[in-house]
């Protein structure tokens, strides 16, 4: 069962303020996003919530209204492959960088 199809995020990607973008790196960084990351994972029961698959997971912001106090529904897990079409879709050649914590591993191993 997956709870979001690969448009409608696309559609609502949110951007992040560029001046948020440092603390942000940080934010990512941090042990409190590491639990909220891995909540975000046992919700979502380990399947990307666009493709219903997946073996390397991401998260991702539904918004960023409440950047660096999150709610678990703010949060979605997506497939590192989902997550890639999502961006690619509003970034401009120049912004090549994820603007969401994509560009890790949700645990740094495969889950397969
Ligand atoms: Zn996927
Ligand atoms: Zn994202």
């Amino acid at each position: 069962m997956t709870r979001f199809t690969l448009e409608e995020l696309q559609i609502t990607c949110p951007e992040l303020d560029p001046r948020l973008r440092k603390a942000y790196d940080e934010h990512l960084l941090s042990e409190q996003w590491d639990k909220k990351k891995q909540k975000v994972r046992r919700r979502d029961g380990k399947r990307c919530q666009v493709c219903g698959g997946g073996s390397t997971f991401e998260v991702h912001h539904l918004t960023y209204d409440r950047v660096f106090v999150e709610k678990l529904s703010d949060l979605v897990l997506l497939c590192s492959s989902c997550h890639r079409k999502v961006h690619r879709n509003n970034l401009s050649d120049d912004q090549r960088d994820i603007p969401c914590p994509g560009n890790e591993n949700t645990d740094g191993r495969s889950d397969e």
